[in-house]
């Protein structure tokens, strides 16, 4: 049987340059003329632009997303002999940021409608801990998929147990909360800048937001191996500097991330009609919330067979994530779990799968995608 080419990819980063060629060709140029490279006037630029978008007083640029959760932990002093809850369904970054600084992941379960944390299981383990496990000294939240979680809740149960949290906004930037950006919630915030992100680089770069101008110049110093002056370390720290030809594109794409944002969101819409009344269940969204769809996950216990007939018609998809962390061989029977067992992680694992959803895709593939859905409807 003839397998037809790929006509509406799953992601597209090519696209994504051409779109913006002119612009970001001359942030690359601007770079390597200035005989500056890391570290200097476009990195601090983008610090300023990316606080200022995110609402917040500070914005510290690190050299990943994995980087800013791991920096911001050693920020807040938390290391070995601590326990830091998150999620399973999550991108295995957040946990090995964790586990980077020494402390003790705890994994929790998810709302299966938003494949976030369950707010109950947090505030449960809270208030009775897990027995033979640290302290919880912090917790990160996912906004995963876009959709930013029930933070309101955990909020109030993290303030008044005195434990930090984290916000991993590296699948959310933009999304909102009652109105308030993600990112504006917590102690600090992370974002990746991986390619693929809502606001990617062309290589790898992230960057964190926070409010406490304190623990930011602790994490800038930690950032360059715990300098406040060059060559002199006060503190310990690690090199995960921002490269200033990341931070020159990084600027110039920063103005398109809320139209970006919004072309998700017209996209989602349209798939959402095209979804209803058939068997495959749509991505839910609150009603407090402006989700900016970094995925638009479709759940089916016939997955496997849905993204075979949809191949079939040139369309791409992707399974966000196949295993959950503490189902891959490096977690294994390793990391404990909260008292919920992941049960809802699990079954998600095995149903999610990930439509093409980006700001260049064009109407006639999104049509496309449409058809196939409605398809599938009858
Ligand atoms: C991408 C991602 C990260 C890690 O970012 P990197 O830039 O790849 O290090 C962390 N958490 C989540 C939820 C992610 O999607």
């Amino acid at each position: 049987m003839d397998v037809p080419s790929i006509t509406v990819p799953q992601a597209d980063l090519g696209a994504a340059y051409r779109a913006q060629q002119p612009a970001i060709d001359a942030a690359v140029g601007r770079v390597l003329a200035s005989g500056w490279y890391i570290l200097g006037g476009e990195c601090a630029a983008f610090e300023r632009e990316y606080a200022a978008w995110n609402r917040q007083k500070r914005a510290v640029g690190c050299a990943n997303g994995t980087d800013a959760l791991m920096l911001i932990l050693r920020g807040l002093g938390i290391g070995p002999g601590m326990t830091v809850a998150t999620v399973s369904h999550t991108a295995v970054a957040t946990v090995a940021a964790i586990e980077m600084v020494g402390a003790t992941p705890l994994l929790l379960d998810i709302d299966p409608d938003t494949y976030t944390m369950d707010p109950d299981e947090l505030l449960a383990v809270l208030d009775d801990p897990p027995p033979g496990l640290p302290p919880i000294r912090a917790v990160i939240p996912v906004h995963l998929y876009g959709h930013p979680c029930d933070l309101l809740p955990m909020l109030a149960a993290c303030r008044a147990a005195g434990v930090a949290v984290i916000e991993d906004c590296a699948q959310a930037h933009g999304a909102r909360l009652d109105g308030t950006m993600v990112g504006c919630f917590g102690d600090a915030a992370a974002y990746s800048l991986y390619p693929t992100k809502n606001l990617g680089a062309l290589g790898d770069a992230g960057v964190l937001t926070t409010d406490d101008e304190a623990l930011a110049d602790r994490i800038a110093a930690i950032r360059q191996y715990g300098w406040k002056r060059r060559y002199l370390s006060d503190s310990v720290g690690v090199n995960s500097r921002l490269d200033e030809m990341q931070a020159a594109i990084l600027r110039a794409r920063l103005p398109l991330l809320d139209a970006g944002n919004a072309r998700r969101r017209e996209i989602a819409a349209a798939y959402d009609a095209a979804l209803a009344g058939g068997p495959i269940a749509a991505p839910v969204r609150r009603p407090n919330v402006e989700h900016v769809y970094h995925q638009y996950v479709v759940r089916s216990a016939a997955r496997e067979e849905l993204a075979v007939r949809l191949r079939a018609q040139g369309i791409a998809t992707a399974i966000h994530y196949p295993a959950a962390v503490h189902q891959q061989e490096a977690y294994l029977g390793r990391v404990p779990l909260g008292p919920a067992a992941c049960a809802e992680t699990e079954l998600a694992t095995r149903e999610v799968l990930s439509l093409p959803i980006f700001p260049e895709l064009t109407d006639a593939q999104v049509e496309a995608v449409c058809a196939a859905l409605r398809a599938e409807a009858r």
